[in-house]
């Protein structure tokens, strides 16, 4: 099951089958809002079934790295207080995707959107 509309899943499909294995990192690449150690990414193919439009981004860690016993102590501590007095005064929720259903897996990312009102 997924959260994405049918024509925003397609779009994501299209999508990872034009991905190489050797592809940059697109959390590297891009930003929206930035901490000390982590960033906010905007999710160009949000989970539009449940998202609000506009509001679906990946928070993850500037480094590079999969998992979250991956993370130095400096990192949890920000992390903590961003989701702490920061990401739940303007989202709705936080998701860590399992290994089963994550696609892109080499950089460690949190979901965060607002619901949709209609969801
Ligand atoms: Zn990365």
């Amino acid at each position: 099951m997924s959260w994405r509309t049918p024509r925003t899943q397609d779009k994501y499909n299209d999508y990872l089958r034009t991905v190489a294995s050797d592809h940059p990192c697109f959390l590297c690449l891009q930003d929206d809002v930035v901490y000390d150690r982590w960033k906010l990414v905007p999710n160009s193919f949000p989970y539009d079934i449940i998202a609000k439009p506009g509001t679906h981004f990946m928070f993850c860690p500037k480094r590079h790295v999969a998992e979250e016993h991956d993370l130095n102590d400096a990192e949890i501590e920000e992390r903590n207080l961003i989701i702490r007095h920061d990401l739940s005064k303007t989202f709705s929720c936080i998701l860590l995707n399992f290994d089963a259903v994550r696609t892109h897996k080499s950089h460690l990312h949190y979901h965060v959107w607002v619901t949709r009102s209609d969801a």
